[in-house]
C-alpha cells in the first residue's frame, strides 16, 4: 500500500513546527524516525494531510545530565544514540539495558525516543521504562511548556495526553529515589529477537544502609492497554529486607491484580499474566541482586 497524499514540512526549528501544527490542527502530525508512523501512513491507519518533520531541529537531539543529577534526552534522540551513550549507561542503567530489546539495529538508528512516547505502543520497551523510573515528559505547544509524569502521559491504548498541537521535547529522567544502594533490571520475552515482547517488565528498587527495601518501582509491557506501574505489588516490597518469599509475593500480585492481557493471535491472555509472573520475580531478583542484596 501506498499512503494517501499528504503535504509535507521540514521545520527548522521548534517554533516553526509548533507554529505549523497550531495552524493545521489535527490534520497535521510530527513525523520523527517514521518507524512507526510510516507503516501506519502506507496502510492507511494513519491519513494525516500534512506531515511536519522534526528531522533537522538540532535543539531536540540531545542527551544532557543537569546539576540536579538528572539525565535529559531530547525527544529527537535516536534509539541508537542512547543505546550508546555512556552518560545514559551510568546515570540511568535500566534504560541501557531495555535498549537493545527495542526492534532491529536498522530501525534504533531512525527511531527515536520521543517518537515511540508519543506513539505509545502498549507493547514498546520505553514506556514502561519511563514509568519505572519516573520520568517525566517535557511537552511544548505554540502556548506553553509543561512536564507531564509518565505515570499521568499514557491514557491509553496508543493514547497519551498530549494535547493537540503539543509535541513531546524532552524526557527527564530523575536521579534514583533515596535509599544507599540501588538496581534495577529489565527482562522480556519473544519469539524472535527483535519482535515486539509477549511480556515485559522494567524493575527498580533501592535500599536503606540497614539493608531494608526503601522503594521499589515496577513497570509491565504487553500485559494491558498501556503500560502498567504495579505499585501494589512495588508497595509490599518496601518496608523489610528483601527476601525470596516478598519477591514471589510481589510478582503474584503483580501478575494477578495489577495487569490485563488481552489474548490474540501471538499468545492468551494466560500465558502472558503466567510470563508477567515469571518475568517479575526474575526482574525483582535481579535488581535486588545489582543492589547487593541477592534474594
Ligand atoms: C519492524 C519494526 C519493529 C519494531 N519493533 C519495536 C520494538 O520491539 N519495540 C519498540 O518499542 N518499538 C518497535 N518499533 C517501533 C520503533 O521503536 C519506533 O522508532 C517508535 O515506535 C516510534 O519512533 P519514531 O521516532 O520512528 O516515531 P514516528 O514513527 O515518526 O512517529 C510515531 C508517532 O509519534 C508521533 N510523534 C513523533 N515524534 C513526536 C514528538 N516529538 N512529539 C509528538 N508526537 C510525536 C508521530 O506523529 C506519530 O504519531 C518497531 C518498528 C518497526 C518498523
Amino acid at each position: 500500500m501506498k499512503p494517501a497524499p499528504f503535504a509535507y514540512h521540514r521545520a527548522a526549528t521548534i517554533d516553526e513546527a509548533l507554529a505549523l501544527l497550531a495552524e493545521h490542527g489535527r490534520e497535521a502530525k510530527p513525523l520523527a524516525g517514521g518507524q512507526s508512523l510510516i507503516p501506519a501512513m502506507n496502510f492507511r491507519l494513519a491519513t494525516p494531510a500534512m506531515l511536519v518533520d522534526l528531522n533537522a531541529i538540532g535543539d531536540l537531539a540531545y542527551v544532557r545530565s543537569d546539576d540536579g543529577g538528572a539525565i535529559r534526552l531530547g525527544a529527537m534522540t535516536r534509539h541508537r544514540t542512547v543505546e550508546r551513550s555512556d552518560e545514559v549507561a551510568r546515570a540511568a542503567p535500566l534504560l541501557h539495558e531495555a535498549m537493545p530489546w527495542i526492534a532491529h539495529p536498522a530501525i534504533r538508528t531512525r527511531g527515536t525516543i520521543g517518537g515511540s512516547l508519543a506513539h505509545a505502543d502498549p507493547a514498546a520497551e520505553l514506556p514502561a521504562v519511563m514509568l519505572a523510573l519516573d520520568a517525566r515528559v517535557g511537552v511544548r505547544s505554540r502556548q506553553r511548556a509543561r512536564e507531564i509524569a509518565a505515570a499521568e502521559f499514557f491514557t491509553g491504548l496508543f493514547s497519551t495526553a498530549l494535547e493537540p498541537g503539543e509535541i513531546v521535547t524532552e524526557i527527564v529522567i530523575p536521579p534514583p529515589d533515596g535509599g544507599a544502594r540501588h538496581g534495577s533490571a529489565f527482562l522480556e520475552f519473544s519469539r524472535r529477537h527483535g519482535d515486539f515482547a509477549l511480556a515485559g517488565v522494567a524493575a527498580s528498587v533501592a535500599l536503606d544502609d540497614r539493608g531494608r527495601c526503601s522503594s521499589a518501582r515496577i513497570a509491565l509491557l504487553s500485559v494491558g492497554d498501556r503500560p502498567l506501574l504495579a505499585t501494589e505489588a512495588a508497595n509490599a516490597l518496601v518496608g523489610p529486607p528483601p527476601s525470596r518469599d516478598a519477591v514471589r509475593a510481589a510478582a503474584a500480585i503483580a501478575a494477578e491484580r495489577e495487569i490485563d492481557p488481552s489474548t490474540d493471535i501471538h499468545a492468551s491472555s494466560r500465558y502472558r499474566r503466567q510470563l508477567a509472573s515469571v518475568l517479575t520475580r526474575r526482574a525483582l531478583e535481579r535488581a535486588f541482586a545489582r543492589a547487593g542484596a541477592p534474594v
